[in-house]
C-alpha cells in the first residue's frame, strides 16, 4: 500500500492561524518536506511537533520530487508544507502534488491560509469571479506581455509581488492597465498588516516615497464592460 501525501496549510503570519487537523497530521506523518527546514521548524517547535523534516524546494525539487514519492510507493506517509500558506499555491509544491498524482498515490489537502484569498475577501473588489496571476515575470519585456494579456480582463486581476519588484511593476500596470482602483494588502496576520484602498497612481507615489516593505498582494479592478 503507497503511504498518503498531505498537502498541509500553514500560517501565512500568525503562528495561531493553523488548524488542529494540520497539527494532528505533522505530528502522525513519518516525514515531513519543507520548502524551508529552519522556517517550518519555529512552527513545529511551537507546537510541540517532533516528526523529522526534509527540504523540498525551488532548486531540488525534481530529485527530491522523486525521492519523495519512491518513499511514498514503499508506504511512507509524507506531509508537504511550504514557507507560508497553502503549498501549491505560486511555490513548487505543484511538481511533487503534480508527480505524486501520476504515479497513483493517494493526495489528500489539510486546507488553511491562502494569502491571496485573504487578500481577496478583505479587499472589496468583487469576489464572484476573479483571476489569480501569481507572480508576474521579473523580465520587463515578459511582464509588460503578461499585462498587456489582462489589459480587457473584467474579472478582479491579483498578483503576488515582492516588495523590491513593486515600484516597476506599479509602474507596468499604471502604463498598460491604467490608472484603474487598486487594493495592496501588506503583511497580513502580521503586526504591520494593512491593507490600502486606492489608485494605481497614487499608491506608486506612496511607495516612491516610503521603500515598501514586507509581503504584498496586489489586487486590481477588473476592465468595466464596454
Ligand atoms: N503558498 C502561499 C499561499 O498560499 O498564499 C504563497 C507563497 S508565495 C511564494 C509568497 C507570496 O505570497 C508573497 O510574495 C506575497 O505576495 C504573498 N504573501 C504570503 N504571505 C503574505 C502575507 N502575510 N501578507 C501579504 N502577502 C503575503
Amino acid at each position: 500500500m503507497p503511504g498518503t501525501l498531505f498537502i498541509v496549510a500553514t500560517p501565512i503570519g500568525n503562528l495561531k492561524d493553523v488548524t488542529f487537523r494540520a497539527i494532528e497530521i505533522l505530528k502522525s506523518v513519518d516525514l515531513i518536506a519543507c520548502e524551508d527546514t529552519r522556517h517550518t521548524k519555529k512552527l513545529l517547535a511551537h507546537y510541540g511537533v517532533n516528526t523529522p523534516t526534509t527540504s523540498y524546494f525551488e532548486h531540488n525539487k525534481v530529485k527530491k520530487g522523486e525521492y519523495l514519492v519512491r518513499l511514498l510507493k514503499e508506504g511512507r506517509q509524507i506531509a508537504l508544507v511550504s514557507d507560508s500558506g497553502t503549498p501549491g499555491i505560486s511555490d513548487p509544491g505543484y511538481n511533487i502534488i503534480n508527480l505524486a498524482i501520476k504515479n497513483e498515490i493517494p493526495v489528500t489537502v489539510i486546507p488553511g491560509p491562502c494569502a491571496f484569498v485573504s487578500a481577496l475577501v478583505a479587499s472589496g473588489l468583487p469576489t464572484d469571479s476573479f483571476v489569480f496571476h501569481g507572480f508576474l515575470s521579473n523580465k520587463k519585456a515578459k511582464r509588460r506581455r503578461q499585462l498587456k494579456g489582462l489589459e480587457h480582463e473584467k474579472r478582479t486581476i491579483i498578483f503576488y509581488e515582492s516588495p523590491h519588484r513593486i515600484l516597476k511593476t506599479l509602474t507596468d500596470i499604471l502604463d498598460i492597465l491604467g490608472d484603474r482602483e487598486i487594493v495592496i494588502a501588506r503583511e497580513l496576520t502580521k503586526v504591520f498588516e494593512e491593507t490600502v484602498r486606492s489608485s494605481v497612481s497614487v499608491v506608486l507615489e506612496h511607495f516612491i516615497k516610503h521603500p515598501p516593505r514586507g509581503e504584498f498582494i496586489l489586487l486590481i479592478r477588473g476592465s468595466p464592460p464596454c
